[in-house]
């Protein structure tokens, strides 16, 4: 039987991997001349860029896929483990390193914060496994056919009552600790979720556990190495990959049911199933204009975007510079309202900054650094006119690097704004996708099926079970799951679930 995905960012190859594994014919159709979808590369005068993603945890949901197309992570993706996973900066000028090892953590914050919130974290780090371990198999890595099946497992959802997972995420990160900087530390992921740590559920802590816990990883190479790595692996298992080939409509037959796909070139590929990982509202409008989307796609609340600016600066950061750093403004409550209820610039903006260079030294010229600077902002509902407020962007972000110890003689740039990211088809301009408030979490997000279109399965960040590398790679393995259940019989695949 033979699958058609399109889009080779992570959730179209994770899919395809999935899916080649399962013994199905896959053909991997992406517009672009390369894999990587919002984590491109872009290399300039000398500098290398990724362009999307630059945290990368839970490295083994890659090592699913890698396995699941005769590999494995251990062969086609040698990773380091970044140590600090962030260094974090606040406003009093002092900093805390997230350190890996709940060891080195505790010592950490007994250092910075004293030894009772030292104390707390042990048993912190505790509550998120026992958070991970329950919401992973029952609430992450699972088709929902209907919100019933929330209850599917009873003692699961119960454990997750017990555990605090409906409470919100800033009062129980308040009960934890008594330094205002871990708060911060440990529940700005939330905006990762597109909410504020007020009004994200604190199941959201799994974020924290990602990164914090099980650690930020380096790929050789860059965070490119990562698409590649299953590209070729699902090459090498069959696939056939098609770049620069862009799909124009799907092509249903007389019941309705998915026949194919048509190319901008105009020529047709057959298929049994599709796997579409397009933004959803963009899937419906471009390749399915005859059907409206579901209400959530249409009209549900979608994340804050985020202006990336790249960099290409002469000489190195000031020492202590770590891989990734954080930089908390003074505001936090303030900088969520902005950004989040009013809808607008944050006055006294967080902001992350990566050196990949730093660890990674081939992606700048000898003795130069290569720079990854995001502030969120808000998507392009707000009405900011972005082509006005990049220059002073640009310079604001400019006077935060000459302020905050960054090589600031800028010899190459790239400044990406929501206006460029609604260009690449991403709705309202945010690469995040539908915010995961509870109403748009779990079996009340768009689900990975429209019963309308038998044959077509969604992957991707607008679906389930939602954004982010780890989140998305799980999401095409559920697509792949939903097409074995389309396709009954023998796939003879290798990968058995
Ligand atoms: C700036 C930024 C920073 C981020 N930081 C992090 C981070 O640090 N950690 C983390 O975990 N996540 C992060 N994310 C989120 C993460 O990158 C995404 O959730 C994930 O990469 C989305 O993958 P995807 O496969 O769903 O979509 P995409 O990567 O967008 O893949 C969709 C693919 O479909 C292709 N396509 C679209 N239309 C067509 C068509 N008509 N025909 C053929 N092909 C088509 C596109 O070219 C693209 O390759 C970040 C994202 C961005 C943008």
């Amino acid at each position: 039987m033979s699958v058609v995905v399109i889009g080779a960012g992570l959730s179209g190859l994770s899919a395809a991997c999935h899916l080649v594994g399962r013994g199905h014919e896959v053909t991997l159709v992406e517009r672009h001349d390369a894999a990587g979808g919002r984590g491109l590369r872009l290399r300039r005068d000398g500098f290398t860029f990724d362009t999307g993603p630059t945290v990368m945890t839970m490295p083994d949901l890659v090592g699913d896929a890698l396995t699941a197309a005769g590999t494995s992570l251990h062969d086609a993706l040698p990773m380091r483990l970044l140590d600090p996973a962030y260094r974090a900066r606040f406003d009093d000028g002092s900093q805390i390193l997230v350190r890996h090892g709940v060891e080195a953590m505790r010592q950490e914050i007994a250092d910075t914060c004293g030894s009772v919130d030292a104390a707390s974290f042990v048993d912190f780090v505790d509550w998120l496994r026992k958070l991970y371990r329950v919401e992973m198999p029952h609430f992450i890595d699972a088709n929902f056919d209907s919100p019933l099946d929330l209850m599917a497992n009873p003692r699961a959802a119960a454990r997750l009552v017990r555990l605090g997972g409906f409470r919100r995420l800033g009062p129980v990160i308040r009960d934890w600790f008594r330094d205002e900087r871990l708060h911060r530390l440990f529940s700005f992921q939330a905006l990762y979720a597109g909410l504020s740590p007020e009004n994200a559920l604190a199941l959201y802590a799994v974020i924290t556990y990602m990164d914090s816990i099980e650690g930020v990883w380096w790929p050789e190479g860059g965070m490119d190495a990562v698409p590649a790595a299953l590209a070729t692996a699902a090459s090498k298992a069959g696939a056939d990959l098609r770049y620069g080939a862009t799909v124009s409509r799907l092509v249903l037959d007389r019941r309705g049911a998915v026949a194919g796909l048509e190319l901008e070139s105009g020529e047709r590929i057959r298929a049994d199933a599709v796997v579409c990982t397009l933004d959803l509202p963009t899937a419906y409008e471009q390749l399915l204009p005859q059907l409206s989307a579901p209400r959530v796609v249409r009209s549900g609340s979608y994340s804050p975007s985020a202006v990336v600016w790249h960099v290409g600066a002469r000489g190195l950061p000031a020492e202590g510079t770590a891989h990734h750093n954080i930089h908390f403004g003074s505001d936090w409550d303030g900088a969520f309202r902005a950004l989040i209820d009013d809808r607008r610039l944050m006055p006294d903006p967080s902001r992350l900054v990566s050196v990949p260079s730093l660890t990674e030294p081939g992606l700048a010229p000898p003795g130069d650094s290569a720079l990854y600077v995001l502030e969120p902002v808000p998507n392009l509902s707000a009405g900011i006119d972005w082509e006005r407020e990049r220059e002073p962007m640009r310079e604001r972000l400019h006077g935060f690097l000459t302020a905050n110890g960054y090589p600031d003689e800028v010899l190459t740039e790239e400044l990406v704004t929501p206006l460029e990211w609604q260009q690449l088809g991403m709705h309202q301009g945010t690469p995040f996708s539908l915010a995961h408030t509870f109403l748009q979490t779990g079996p009340f997000r768009p689900g990975n099926l429209d019963r309308r279109v038998p044959g077509l399965v969604f992957a991707g960040s607008g679906t389930v079970p939602g954004v982010g590398v780890p989140m998305v790679l799980v999401s095409g393995k559920l697509a792949a799951e939903r097409v074995d259940a389309y396709l009954p019989g023998p796939h003879h695949g290798r990968d058995t679930r």
